[in-house]
C-alpha cells in the first residue's frame, strides 16, 4: 500500500448517506503523564476525524491510550500538545464557562466504571446532569423517566445502582449520558464488564441511538465482536491511530482485515 493505514482517515469517506460534517477532529494529540521523574506517553500523535452521526469504534489493547484519547476529545483533560476540534471549534480556545457548557450539553460520557452515584436512585442519577444544565425539577423528572423507559429501565426508576444488574447499570449510564440531549456520546468500553448477550444488546442500543437520534457514537473496545455495528473502526496502538477500516473490510471469523493483513 502506498499510504500508511494511519493516513487513511483522510481518504475514507463517511458511510453512504451520512453527513460529511466533522464533529470530532484530533490533530497530532500527545499526552505525557508525569509522576515524579517518570514520564508516560499515553498518546503520541493521535489524529482522527469523526463525522456527524457516525458510529465509530476505537479498538485497541489495554494501555494503548483509549481512555486518555476520550479524556482529550471529551474536554476532560488538556493534551500536552496537539489540537482537538469539537464541531469545528478548537476547544483549547474555550473559556471555563464555554468548556463547562460543552461538557454538560454537547457530550454525553459513559465511563468504563460507569461512575453512577450509589446513594441516588436511577431517576436521580439521570436528573443530576439536567440540574447542572438548569432544567427545572418537574421537566427534568419527566425527561429522565422518558430516558429510563427508552433504555428499558422504566420499571427500575427508584432502584439504586447496586440494586441493578451490570447490564442495567450500563443502560442507566447511557440514559444519564443522554440527559442533556448531547450530539456526541463517548462510551469507554461499554461492554467490558458484561456477558456476551448483554454486551451485544448494549451495542444494539447504541446503534439504535445513532440511527434514531442522530447522536455521534464513539465507543472504545478491545472486543472484535462489538465492531459489526460501527460505520468505521479505528485501531489505536501505542497512543496513535494506526489503521482505519469499515466492518465489511473485516473477516470476523479470522479476525483479519481482508485487504491489509492482520488486525492485531
Ligand atoms: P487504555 O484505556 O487503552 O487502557 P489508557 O489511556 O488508560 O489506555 O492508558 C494509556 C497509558 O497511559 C498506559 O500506559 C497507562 O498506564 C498510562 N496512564 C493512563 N492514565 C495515567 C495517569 N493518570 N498517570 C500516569 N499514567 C497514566
Ligand atoms: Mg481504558
Amino acid at each position: 500500500m502506498a499510504v500508511g493505514r494511519s493516513e487513511l482517515d483522510a481518504l475514507l469517506a463517511p458511510a453512504e448517506g451520512q453527513s460529511r460534517r466533522s464533529i470530532i477532529r484530533a490533530v497530532d494529540v500527545r499526552k505525557v503523564y508525569r509522576a515524579g521523574a517518570q514520564e508516560t506517553a499515553a498518546l503520541s500523535g493521535a489524529t482522527l476525524n469523526i463525522y456527524e452521526a457516525e458510529y465509530v469504534s476505537i479498538m485497541g489493547p489495554s494501555g494503548s491510550g483509549k481512555t486518555t484519547l476520550f479524556n482529550m476529545i471529551g474536554g476532560l483533560r488538556k493534551p500536552t500538545s496537539g489540537k482537538v476540534y469539537i464541531d469545528q471549534v478548537d476547544i483549547a480556545q474555550l473559556d471555563t464557562n464555554e468548556l463547562a457548557w460543552l461538557r454538560c450539553r454537547k457530550i454525553g460520557y459513559i465511563f468504563q466504571t460507569y461512575n453512577l452515584l450509589g446513594v441516588m436512585t436511577a431517576l436521580e442519577n439521570v436528573m443530576l446532569p439536567m440540574s447542572f444544565a438548569g432544567l427545572d425539577g418537574e421537566r427534568a423528572r419527566e425527561k429522565a423517566i422518558d430516558l429510563l423507559k427508552l433504555v428499558g429501565l422504566g420499571h427500575r426508576i427508584l432502584h439504586k445502582p447496586d440494586e441493578l444488574s451490570g447490564g442495567q447499570q450500563q443502560r442507566l449510564a447511557i440514559a444519564r449520558a443522554l440527559a442533556n440531549s448531547p450530539q456526541i456520546v463517548l462510551a469507554d468500553e461499554p461492554t467490558a464488564n458484561l456477558d456476551t448477550k448483554t454486551g451485544a444488546d448494549m451495542i444494539d442500543l447504541l446503534a439504535w441511538l445513532r440511527a434514531e437520534l442522530r447522536v455521534t457514537i464513539v465507543a472504545a473496545t478491545h472486543d472484535l465482536r462489538t465492531l459489526q455495528k460501527s460505520d468505521r473502526i479505528f485501531w489505536i496502538e501505542d497512543g496513535r491511530i494506526v489503521r482505519v477500516a469499515r466492518p465489511e473490510e473485516i473477516d470476523f471469523h479470522s479476525g483479519r482485515l481482508k485487504t491489509d493483513g492482520a488486525l492485531q
